[in-house]
């Protein structure tokens, strides 16, 4: 189903992604000594085409290729059959980072591969889990959390100053690992950008030689919770000008982490008929789409004031994971 190897196969430290597939043939769980035994789980590539994960996982292991780490690592290397095809996942998988313990997928290879890793860092106690991915759309670098614990905070702060919090979608590796340490998902911007390897490897080096994480909740964090998804129902036609049944603003990809203000113009609407056409759903998967969107003279407006994420015009993103996400602000006090 998986390897698992508690040594790093040499070839790893000079491979591109796309040829992971052929050095390492499936799914794959490394487990690497340090000075410090309690393990850093890093996972990369449960969706292929972002590959930043990797690359700054590969600088750190080369740097410390003489040295020895200053913590044990354990490496999650996800669909390496997509990264060989750049991209997110083939037709016939599942998403790789829906379908880990909480999932609401049925059972299959996959599942039972992530569900096997899970239990195996379980029981390994690591010292916090790190997940790394990239947007499609342009997106600011930031964390994600699935609980508001001081130490998923903290984890979370010293990656960027936003942080977003989410429970839905369900079954992504950052929440099945919430369970038993702190976890947070980086989303590290475009994989096309240069500047994310770097962020990302300093990022790591940071979490690698942390000693403890500090029970104080992190101040002036940027904190948004995510409260409901944009989908587009497969049978409505999109595209960025005139001749689909939904016709998308490319300049809103400069507007993610901006919060639009209520009557704000989201896209056109090709047919008079006042349908929305899109699907908003809230983290209990409740269609909220009315609370969120109106449907005027063939333009759908917002409702009321959100934030956006993740919008993307790229179709092949929206119709195998969504349009984008809308957040609100979250105060809290620590
Ligand atoms: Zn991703």
């Amino acid at each position: 189903m998986f390897n698992q190897f508690d040594y790093l196969p040499e070839q790893l430290l000079d491979a591109r992604v796309e040829n992971l597939v052929g050095i390492l043939g499936r799914p794959t769980l490394l487990h690497l000594p340090g000075e410090r035994q309690q393990p850093l789980f890093i996972s990369t590539l449960l969706h292929g085409n972002e590959t930043t994960g990797f690359y700054a996982l590969q600088t750190i292991l080369k740097r410390y290729q003489q040295q020895g780490l200053p913590r044990a690592l354990s490496i999650f290397i996800g669909n390496v059959e997509a990264a060989a095809q750049q991209q997110r996942r083939l037709d016939n998988q599942p998403d790789y980072n829906r379908i880990w313990p909480g999932t609401s997928h049925r059972q299959c290879t996959e599942t039972d591969i992530m569900a096997t890793v899970t239990n195996i860092m379980r029981e390994r106690k690591p010292f916090a889990s790190i997940d790394i991915h990239n947007n499609t759309g342009r997106n600011p670098h930031y964390a994600c959390v699935n609980i508001l614990s001081a130490h998923s905070l903290q984890l979370a702060s010293l990656f960027a100053d936003i942080t977003v919090y989410f429970t839905s979608p369900k079954g992504v590796q950052s929440s099945a690992f919430s369970d038993f340490c702190p976890a947070v998902v980086l989303e590290c911007g475009q994989s096309s950008d240069n500047t994310s390897v770097a962020h990302a490897t300093r990022y790591l080096e940071t979490v690698l030689q942390l000693e403890s994480l500090s029970a104080d909740k992190p101040e002036n964090l940027c904190l948004y919770h995510t409260v409901a998804r944009v989908t587009v129902p497969e049978h409505i036609s999109i595209s960025t000008h005139g001749d689909a049944d939904i016709v998308l603003k490319t300049t809103l990809e400069d507007k993610n982490f901006t919060e639009l203000p209520a009557g704000y113009e989201f896209a056109l609407r090709n047919k008079q008929d006042n349908q929305a056409c899109m699907q908003v759903r809230n983290e209990s998967n409740e269609d909220v789409t009315a609370e969120f969107i109106d449907c005027v003279d063939g333009k759908l407006l917002l409702k009321k004031a959100v934030t956006l994420s993740m919008y993307t015009t790229d179709e092949k993103a929206i119709r195998q994971d969504c349009l984008c996400y809308f957040m609100e602000r979250l105060h809290f006090h620590p």
